[in-house]
């Protein structure tokens, strides 16, 4: 899959999306497998990467095999199931070098201004940053480790509750018993926030 197809998925070309391919790349070379032989991908952000590992691992959100942790850390582990066969790509780019001028203006956008000048400043380090991630060598983004780890189980089908206060259907482990009622999570945190 080409950059342009991931962005055509994402939306949007941005240095994150960048990120998640070139991750997805190393990803792929690494771990060798058939490809009937199921991959999991465990990221550590939701950033823009996060979609270009979809698109191009197979690893998605829906399936099951992409585990999300809220660390906020660039880091990404993938594993083949069969073998634990696994890889932990971590992001060390100590990004672009940084003009006294442009940091300036990055400053101003950080505390709030939209003005053109900031904006255009602000787009074109946005592709700056973008086209040297795409262009690196793999060994100046990251920290790539080869390990081998147990999988975690696969996405189970659990029976649905009825929520006692909204009428909706909740999967089993998510809901709440208070006092002998079933409620869903968001209704739960409306009676005793
Ligand atoms: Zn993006
Ligand atoms: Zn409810």
């Amino acid at each position: 899959m080409t950059f342009a197809e991931t962005v055509k998925f994402h939306g949007h070309a941005c240095p994150g999306l960048a990120f998640g391919f070139r991750v997805s790349q190393v990803a792929l070379a690494e771990i060798s497998r058939s490809r009937d032989e199921e991959l999991i991908a465990i990221v550590e952000n939701n950033s823009c990467a996060v979609d270009a590992i979809q698109a191009m691992t197979g690893c998605t959100f829906g399936k099951g095999n992409l585990v999300f942790h809220d660390y906020g850390k660039q880091v990404y582990t993938f594993i083949q199931r069969n073998s634990g066969d696994a890889v932990r790509i971590a992001v060390i780019w100590p990004g672009l070098p940084e003009d006294e001028k442009s940091g300036e203006l990055w400053e101003k956008f950080s505390q709030g201004d939209r003005s053109s000048k900031v904006m255009e400043t602000v787009k074109a380090r946005k592709a700056a940053k973008m086209k040297a991630i795409l262009a690196a060598d793999p060994d100046e983004l990251f920290n790539v480790t080869h390990l081998r780890l147990t999988v975690p189980d696969r996405a189970r089908i659990f029976p649905s509750l009825r929520c006692s206060v909204c009428n909706e259907k909740v999967m089993e482990p998510r809901a709440k018993i208070i006092d002998n009622r079933v409620f869903c999570i968001p209704c739960s945190e409306k009676i005793n926030p």
